[in-house]
């Protein structure tokens, strides 16, 4: 689409959002960036920064995944500080179900599209030696890639201030919504030819009333991340749980037998993204947050680290936990693979769904401009 001429105001300084202003300023339009922090705390910054293939739902869900890896490295080949690396990545099995199933993944119709290989264990360690344990081997998912979250954000927004035809204002909380724009707390009305409204999931006030009814529902993960590791990963890594979760592997998921209780309990999987510094994110766990809960339980930090420990053994010191919320559409029949909708004339909300919302924000936005 050609935005010549137009104005965009694009509201959320997460990856969603970011990638709505960058793409629009691309096709011409002059943009105005409205977030209510100082810097953005949301999900994206929360998050592993992986663009992961590997795990997509066959069909539009994968396509719309292979579409954003792609629009990543471009992006990345445009603003380096993205940090895009196509590292592929390795899902450790043990002999048995998770072995079978690895193996019969790669049966799928899309199996060659997704880049998947099987890999012995002494394979898969020599192309990532800091693995240990007796594993039977890995799926390999060569299209499988990361992004560096938290940096990438502020680099593209240094190089859409370059252009001189987009403004960032931090700190304007959008708390009404109009025909046409958006008025910020301070009382400021931002009129715009189109609106974007990318406020993730929000917990309170009008943004949140936005999204009710629409079958939206929150999801709670748990985190952690070390000290930098004294050697390189030279992949994303994952363990057999994972495939229990991710859509792409539900056809073949009766191979497995029932989850060890502790992780089950905590709907764990292990995924592991080393930083460009050294440091390892690894999560994660999912749980419906409790109204009156606020706080965030140990026993779910301890699982994780369990799982990292039997997969990359003693783990550097771990220097920060955090919680993050996302958004879940639906149930697992659900077609919609986001959600986008027009809330005023020429004002429309649009959030990333499930754990897939950074890998697949390119394309999302991409989506958003071409009607
Ligand atoms: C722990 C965790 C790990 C994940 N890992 C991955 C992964 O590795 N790969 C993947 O593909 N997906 C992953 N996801 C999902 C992905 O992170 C999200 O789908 C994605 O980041 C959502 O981006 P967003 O821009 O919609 O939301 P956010 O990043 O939450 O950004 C929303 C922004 O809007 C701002 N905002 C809110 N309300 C207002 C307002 N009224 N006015 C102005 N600004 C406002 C907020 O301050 C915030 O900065 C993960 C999610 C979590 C929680």
């Amino acid at each position: 689409m050609d935005l010549h001429g137009q104005r965009v105001a694009v509201v959320g300084g997460g990856v969603i959002g970011t990638l709505h202003a960058y793409l629009a300023l691309r096709a011409g339009a002059e943009v105005v960036h409205l977030e209510r922090d100082l810097s953005p705390h949301g999900a994206t910054v929360r998050n592993f920064g992986l663009v992961w293939v590997s795990g997509r739902r066959a069909g539009a869900e994968l396509a719309l995944a292979q579409r954003s890896r792609d629009l990543w490295e471009e992006i990345a080949r445009e603003v380096p500080g993205v940090g895009f690396r196509a590292n592929g990545s390795l899902s450790v099995v043990r002999p048995g179900p998770e072995a079978d199933l690895a193996r019969a993944a790669l049966g799928l119709p899309d199996a060659a599209e997704r880049g998947f290989e099987w890999l012995d264990w002494d394979e898969a360690r020599a192309l990532n030696p800091v693995l240990i344990g007796e594993y039977e081997g890995a799926l390999r998912c060569t299209r499988d890639a990361a992004v560096e979250s938290r940096s990438a954000l502020g680099a593209l927004r240094d190089s859409m201030l370059a252009t001189g035809q987009y403004r960032y204002e931090a700190q304007r909380e959008v708390v009404a919504v109009s025909d046409g724009g958006v008025r910020d707390h301070r009382g400021e009305h931002h009129g715009a030819d189109r609106t974007y409204l990318c406020v993730g999931a929000p917990t309170h006030g009008i943004l949140r009333e936005l999204h009710e009814g629409v079958g939206l529902t929150h999801v709670h993960l748990h985190m952690v991340e070390t000290a930098p590791h004294s050697s390189v990963l030279s992949t994303s890594v994952a363990n057999g749980d994972s495939f229990r979760y991710y859509p792409a592997f539900e056809g073949l998921r009766h191979l497995l037998g029932p989850q060890e209780p502790e992780a089950a309990a905590w709907a764990n999987q292990l995924l592991v993204q080393q930083r460009l510094d050294g440091r390892l994110t690894i999560g994660d766990t999912h749980e419906v947050p409790s109204e009156s809960e606020f706080w965030s339980s140990d026993a779910a930090y301890r699982v994780i680290e369990r799982a990292a420990g039997a997969v990359i053994g003693e783990l550097p010191e771990l220097e920060r936990r955090w919680t993050g919320i996302y958004l879940q559409i639906g149930d697992r029949d659900d077609p919609r693979l986001y959600y986008r909708a027009e809330v005023a004339r020429d004002v429309w909300t649009v959030t990333g769904v499930g754990g897939r919302g950074m890998t697949c924000a390119p394309a999302i936005a991409e989506e958003s401009f071409s009607d």
